[in-house]
């Protein structure tokens, strides 16, 4: 998709202020700093539309950026940092499940994790969740510029073997927002589950 316009449109902690104009929705998790703010503006082509995190952590709220009139990037915010009490975690993990079980225009959820990295725990948790939910994940291992593409495959197959990966509902990309390697497969599983 050849983006031109983008705008936040809402920033919601309840149902009551989603969008409602029933344009298909696809979520973007991951914990803080995995690179989503970096993902989320080499889609669109923009370099600042999505600030890039100074205070990791911060943002409670589901940002809703529309794009194109054609579809919605739910911007849900970062798991695994340290730095909240367990009431906002309880806080962000029910506004969390809310939305991502009962919104019946979310099409599928991509997933961030660092390519360099085996997954968290946080991340095998919110990957087993969504498929015990039937939610189409794509797993998308970012920072992929800061290791070998002859390191690439052993990558792979470390974080599908940890997250204990399900071919038959997922897919994965690595992806990074350096080379934009990666952009167009991950722009092709989007607009495979908005039926663009
Ligand atoms: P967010 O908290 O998940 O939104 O993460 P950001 O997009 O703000 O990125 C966190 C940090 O990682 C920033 O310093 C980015 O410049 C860096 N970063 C993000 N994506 C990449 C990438 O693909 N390659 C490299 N080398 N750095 C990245």
């Amino acid at each position: 998709m050849d983006v031109h316009n983008v705008a936040l449109t809402i920033s919601a902690v309840r149902p009551a202020q989603y969008p409602s104009d029933a344009l298909p929705e696809i979520a973007l998790v991951g914990r803080s700093n995995v690179g989503k703010s970096s993902l989320t503006n080499t889609l669109i082509q923009r370099k600042a539309y999505a600030r890039t995190s100074a205070q990791p952590g911060k943002t409670q709220t589901l940002n809703f950026y529309k794009v194109e009139d054609a579809l919605y990037f739910v911007d849900v915010p970062g798991y695994g940092y340290a730095k909240v009490s367990q009431r906002e975690r309880e806080k962000w993990g029910q506004m969390i499940e809310t939305y991502l079980t009962q919104r019946e225009t979310l099409r599928g959820v991509i997933q961030l994790v660092d390519a360099r990295h085996a997954p968290s725990e946080d991340d095998i948790t919110m990957y087993n969740w969504l498929q015990y939910f039937d939610i189409p994940v794509l797993v998308v291992a970012t920072k992929a510029d800061k290791i070998a593409r002859g390191k690439w495959n052993q990558a792979e197959a470390l974080i599908k073997r940890e997250l204990e990966f399900n071919p038959g509902s997922s897919s994965f990309s690595m992806f990074s927002s350096m080379t934009k390697a990666g952009k167009d497969q991950v722009w092709q599983w989007i607009e495979a589950h908005i039926g663009a």
